[in-house]
This record gives structure tokens, sequence and C-alpha cells, in this order.
């Protein structure tokens, strides 16, 4: 029998929980300093103890995860911990499309990957003398915001850049890519794709509360016109969105665009878990400055069902229980190879 498992951090709970509410056995990939923590939740079957996620790569525990029929459930850990030839140098069956996760990491990819999705992207500037008017610098991988800031010209993208270095949060041969900074609400749209059923569905919206450009609001301008400090983008947590109906339509085409691209561009194409990030303007319109090809943990919001998926579903569905539903459908057809790498 299949068992599901995944690294002890980002959103393991809803995912381990909704495992073992569809029945199935659970493991933790879990760093020692952690145990304590995870030994509070009952659901969790197995431990399987580490110093450092990177140890799921040893021989050892990829015999015990094989031993166990394990399907890994990547998650945002994974892709901040490990680089991409360590994540697709994985053995374990991999929930999703593990060649997809590189195209995550690298902003490049990423953006030709967006574009061939016909999502709205925001402009790239190629070059920090380039910058005349307010534009994100952001850097490569799933760095979760932390060491991003704004500029609105070459000096002030020098300025802040040499802060950055100088206080260590960012390294000086580290490359940075600048893009236009995109106003409006944060919707960050969350998606399943099943490739048993080959459909859809739109599982619900988050929004991400990041530290401290939040806490800036909050300062008066004549106190933050007096601070040097460079605001981060650092996710401390997120919160439920519900968007307006008329702007479901849009969303699906989003969805479904997204999901053709991949498969043209990145077989198997965007299996599983995923969401298009960006925010919506004064005229309702969509730019996409981010996607997440895997389970993102503002889905922790609805460990008890979104709004949407109760719209599909008759009982309480989470995303990790989702994942764990189509695992199980997999395996009764025994096409477990059809929705994992
Ligand atoms: P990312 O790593 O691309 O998800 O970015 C982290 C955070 O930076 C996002 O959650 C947004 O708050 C912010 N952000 C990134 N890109 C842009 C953009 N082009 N315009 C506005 N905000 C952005």
């Amino acid at each position: 029998m299949t068992s599901i498992a995944t690294l002890g951090s980002h959103c393991a709970l809803q995912v381990l929980k909704g495992a073992k509410d569809e029945g199935l056995k659970t493991i933790l990939v879990c760093e020692k300093k952690r145990e304590k923590l995870y030994k509070r939740f009952p659901f969790i079957d197995e431990f399987i103890l580490v110093d450092s996620f990177v140890e799921v790569l040893n021989e050892k525990c990829q015999k015990t995860l094989e031993q166990n029929n394990a399907v890994i459930i990547p998650h945002g850990t994974l892709i901040a911990q490990m680089t991409s030839e360590q994540i697709e140098s994985i053995k374990i069956p991999v929930f999703g499309n593990k060649w997809i996760l590189r195209w995550e990491s690298d902003r490049e990819m990423k953006e030709k990957l967006m574009r061939e999705a016909k999502l709205p992207v925001p402009n790239p500037i190629s070059s920090p003398n380039e910058i005349n008017k307010l534009v994100i610098a952001k850097r490569q991988g799933a760095a979760g915001g932390k060491g991003y800031f704004m500029a609105s010209s070459e000096e002030d993208y020098h300025k802040k850049r040499n802060e950055l270095i100088s206080q260590g949060v960012i390294s000086e041969k580290e490359t940075l890519y600048i893009q236009e900074y995109a106003a409006g609400v944060l919707a960050y749209l969350q998606y399943f794709y099943s490739p048993l059923k080959e459909e859809l569905e739109f599982f619900g919206v988050d929004q991400r509360h990041e530290s401290d450009i939040e806490g800036l609001a909050r300062i008066p301008s004549d106190q933050q016109l007096k601070s040097n400090k460079v605001p981060s983008f650092n996710v401390i947590g997120n919160s439920p969105l519900v968007l307006r109906e008329s702007l479901l339509d849009e969303v699906y085409i989003m969805g479904d665009n997204f999901v053709e691209a991949a498969k043209k561009m990145v077989s198997p194409g965007m299996n599983g878990p995923f969401c298009i990030e960006g925010v919506y303007d004064e005229n309702a319109k969509f730019t996409s400055f981010e996607f997440s090809a895997r389970i993102v943990a503002g889905t922790n919001i609805y460990m008890d069902g979104s709004p949407y998926y109760s719209l599909l579903f008759n009982e309480t569905m989470s995303m990790g229980k989702r994942i764990a539903r189509e695992v199980k459908e997999a395996e009764k057809i025994n096409q477990l190879e059809k929705i994992t790498t």
C-alpha cells in the first residue's frame, strides 16, 4: 500500500493529515530540532529523523521510503533547500512533475513558461541602468521574498543593493532579477490539475502577509522618510480571499492556459497542485509575477476545506486530502506513474 511522505516544514501538517484521513500511511522526514513540534500531531505514523533535509537523498533514507512505497509530496522547503539536480535525482516517486520545479526556480525559465501560458507578466528590466519607473529586485529560487527590494532609479537600486549586501542578506555575486512593480490587490490563485480526470480544479485564493513591507503602512510618512531601512517581502503568514464571481471565468482560463503550456514545454505537464501569483489593479486586470509548480503554503488556511472546493465536493476537502485522494485513485487503477515523476 502506498504511503505519503513529505519534509517537516511548509505544509507538512495538512499534507499528512489529509493522507491520514484518506487512510494512507504517513511519513515525515523531520529535522531533529523539529521532532518535538511534529510529535504533537497524532496523524504522523513514522518519523525519519535527519540533521538536514538533503539527507533525504541518502541511500538509507531513500531505502526506507522505498520499503514504504512512499510518494513524496514536494513543497516550497524542498525547492528552497535543494538544487534542481538534487530534486531530479530523487528515486522515490515525486507527486506531480519534478522536472517543472526547475522552471519554478529559474527566473528566465519561469518567465518563458509564463509567457507561453499567455499570463500577463510584468516587464523584466534587463539592467539597472534601464530603471525608469518603480521596480522590484528579486532573488532566484524560492527565497520567500527575503532580500527583495523596490527601487525607482539606478542610483536607488545600487544604494539598496549595497545596503543589503553589507547586512549579509544578499551576496555580492548574486544575480538579481528586476521587473516592473505591479500595484494592486494581491491574489494567489490555487489550482489542482488531475491528469487522471484530465480536469482543472480551482481550489482557492490567499493573500500573503509579508514583513516588513506591510508594517510600513502603519508608520506615518514623515517617519518613513527618516528611515534608511530597506523593507523586505519575507512571508510571515497567509489569509483567505474570495474573488468577485465575475473574475472566476478568467481565473479558469489562466489555469487552463498554464496547464496547456506546461504540457507543451515540460512533460508530463502541470500535474497536481499549483499556484499563479499576482495582483489585480484598479480595473480588475490581473498581472502575474510568479507561479509555484507545487502545493503552496497558502493552502494551509483551508485545512477544513475551501469555499470553491465546497462547490465541487460534498465533503470537506483540503489540498492535502485532494492530493492523497489522487494517489488513492491512481493506485486503484494501477496508474501511479501517471501522477508521479
Ligand atoms: P515572489 O518570490 O515572486 O513570489 O515575490 C515575493 C513577493 O514580492 C510577492 O508575494 C509580492 O508581494 C512581491 N512581488 C514580487 N513581484 C512583484 C511585482 N512584480 N510587483 C509587485 N509585487 C511583487
